[in-house]
């Protein structure tokens, strides 16, 4: 199949290429080829081709939240509400709402996402009949919206570090311990466009013993932890083991080149050490970490100690991977009273190459070999309107929009052409429904 770029940024051509013929078959690209006229049979991208977005950090029902949660106090706050929307949850709904929440990442250029799913039992931990129900129903939902998955299946098993009881809804994420967590991920089987990763959930909500049989399971599997997203987290953390979140990951084992630790926003410089002599890689999730008033990921520290930054929606105030990444630099500007930080380039492939590099799908580049996932960005818009082949990078980063999406392409496969998804055609009708839904107790 052939697709044929009037612009696109090509692996090993430096800046961007004109004319870019994309060869695949089946899933992967078998040939690149730039400055060549567009063959009859080859499908037109009328725009600026990158590698496909790749969201490593989401919580698909926290979409349900948008809107719902901009009242005043702290994250604490805002966790309450999230527990409540949680509790209204079952496979059914959390399935409509998951498949929507994709659909709407889809038409935003996402073609692989990590889902971060701690939803995984009944109400007051009652076990479905599948104890996978909620992973299914998150697996099912990608499928439907045409988007790669790397499901992260969450360890939780804890309150906090002064180990007071679950509440009922943390009841609903807990598998008791992380031996029947690791027997009932170990249920879940990978397939075509499918990974099965995992995650602890955060060091407040595993205790080190378990931590380190999570990190053993996972071996061979991508795993992921929200690490030091609360300075509230950092001092419970060195409170109850005289050590901060990263050195206790560290010390269970949990830091390593397939790791990636999500948020990192207080981290001292002897955690960025860590996180850099292990490989772990981090997600920043800037336009939830504002929302949150987490404070300010170190991105800049992170990037000169040679750390991998992904990016990701998270708790889905915002779905726009091109907004995440220019809030990366933008936000740090702010913090150091300078411009120009992080290249526009690197914050680029922050969405791109290393999120799928960290969610376990590969490069993320356009090259032969690899996945034929990729996503043009129009240029037809007011935002981007006159914009310079040189210049579509620093576009892309600054100036363009989810919206600005016009094609999206996934395993070979279109799932999004001239901004429409092409199985679910009204994805904000998806939306709505999902949403109303929960309206009822
Ligand atoms: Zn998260």
């Amino acid at each position: 199949v052939k697709w044929h770029a009037r612009a696109a940024l090509v692996d090993g051509v430096e800046g961007v290429a004109e004319d870019v013929l994309l060869e695949t078959e089946g899933d992967r690209l078998v040939r690149v080829t730039a400055g060549v006229m567009r063959p009859a049979d080859a499908t037109p991208l009328n725009g600026f081709t990158i590698p496909g977005l790749a969201n490593a950090h989401s919580h698909a029902f926290h979409r349900a939240l948008r809107g719902q949660a901009q009242a005043p106090g702290d994250f604490w706050e805002w966790r309450r509400r999230m527990y409540e929307l949680a509790a209204r949850l079952d496979p059914d709904r959390y399935y409509a709402l998951a498949r929507a929440c994709f659909a709407e990442m889809v038409v935003a250029g996402v073609t692989a996402v990590g889902e971060f799913h701690y939803l995984h039992h009944g109400p007051g931990g009652v076990r479905y009949d599948d104890p996978n129900a909620m992973g299914h129903a998150v697996i099912a939902a990608a499928a439907e919206a045409g988007v790669r998955l790397t499901l992260l299946d969450s360890c939780y098993l804890r309150s906090g570090f002064d180990s007071e009881p679950l509440d009922p809804v943390q009841q609903r994420f807990s598998d008791g311990d992380a031996d029947a967590w690791a027997a009932r991920v170990e249920a879940l089987e990978a397939r075509d466009q499918l990974l099965i990763g995992a995650a602890i959930h955060s060091v407040r909500a595993v205790d080190p013993k378990g931590m380190e049989k999570v990190a053993r399971a996972a071996r061979g599997r991508r795993l992921h932890l929200h690490l030091s997203e609360q300075p509230a987290e950092v001092s419970g953390c060195l409170a109850a083991t005289g050590r901060t979140p990263a050195q206790l990951a560290a010390d269970v084992g949990a830091l390593a080149r397939t790791t990636t630790a999500v948020h990192a926003t207080h981290v001292t410089n002897g955690d960025l050490a860590l996180l850099a002599a292990s490989g772990t890689g981090v997600c920043l999730c800037p336009t939830t970490e504002r929302d949150l008033g987490d404070g300010i990921g170190p991105a800049v520290r992170l990037a000169a100690a040679g750390v991998a930054l992904s990016l990701g929606s998270d708790s889905q105030a915002v779905v726009d991977l091109f907004e995440e990444a220019r809030a990366v630099e933008l936000d740090e500007r702010l913090a150091h009273g300078r411009r120009g930080l992080l290249p526009p380039a690197f914050l680029l492939g922050a969405a791109t190459a290393a999120g799928s590099d960290a969610l376990g799908w590969g490069t993320g580049q356009l090259a032969p070999g690899g996945l034929a996932d990729f996503t043009t960005i129009g240029l037809g818009s007011v935002r981007l309107a006159g914009a310079r082949t040189a210049d579509l990078v620093t576009h892309a980063v600054y100036a363009a929009a989810a919206p600005d999406v016009s094609d999206v392409v996934v395993g070979g496969r279109v799932v999004v052409r001239d901004g429409c998804h092409v199985t679910i055609p009204d994805v904000p009708a998806a939306l709505a429904a999902a949403l109303r839904a929960l309206e009822d107790r």
